[in-house]
């Protein structure tokens, strides 16, 4: 275990096997849809779970990546700063959100709104992590990897000033690193 981190929360061997099992539920239930869901994973701390989760999804998928933050000292919804959009038009796509963790849930619903005004024609969301405790709007995830506590946690894509993303699991940051 790496010297920084506190406990590990999820294991790696947790998470392929989480996975597998939402890859085949996604698979099921976009089986018989007449197009196949765009995959829309935000940067940078989606890419792992993505890249596990799409080993498991048994369609003709397409993937595509979008990089949003939002604007310093502004808590609005909406405001968000688009670093990288999307590579091609989303007009009548179902879409599914990749993202690592659902906190307050201000990103999810910022960009669930950006999805929908770009045309898409349905927008779900696939989260590796769900931190319930922390919501402040009410935005729910469709398919969810692990329900975890209020901890700041690092690994599997999470950072903590852009280091520890290549931990191969999830854990719990040591509180001397941010107190
Ligand atoms: P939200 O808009 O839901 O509050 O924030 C989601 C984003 O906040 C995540 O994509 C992630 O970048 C960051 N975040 C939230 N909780 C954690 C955490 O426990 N650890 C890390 N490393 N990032 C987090």
């Amino acid at each position: 275990m790496h010297q920084s981190v506190k406990n590990i929360l999820v294991t790696h061997e947790q998470i392929v096997a989480r996975s597998k099992e939402l890859g085949e539920q996604i698979t099921n239930e976009y089986k018989n849809h007449e197009n196949k869901p765009l995959l829309v994973a935000l940067l940078k701390g989606s890419v792992p779970f993505l890249a596990e989760l799409i080993k498991h999804i048994d369609l003709d998928i397409e993937y595509d990546f979008m990089d949003v933050s939002s604007y310093e000292g502004t808590e609005s919804i909406g405001d968000i700063r688009i670093i990288k959009d999307l590579d091609r038009s989303i007009k009548n796509t179902e879409i599914i959100l990749v993202e690592d963790i659902v906190d307050t849930g201000r990103t999810l619903e910022t960009v669930k709104k950006l999805m929908v005004q770009k045309g898409a024609s349905d927008v779900k969301v696939v989260t590796l992590l769900d931190k319930p405790d922390r919501r402040v709007v009410d935005i729910t995830a469709e398919y969810v990897g692990f329900v975890i506590p209020n901890e700041f946690v690092i690994g599997f894509g999470l950072d903590f000033d852009q280091k520890f993303r290549n931990l191969p699991y999830v854990g719990v940051l040591k509180e001397e690193f941010y107190k």
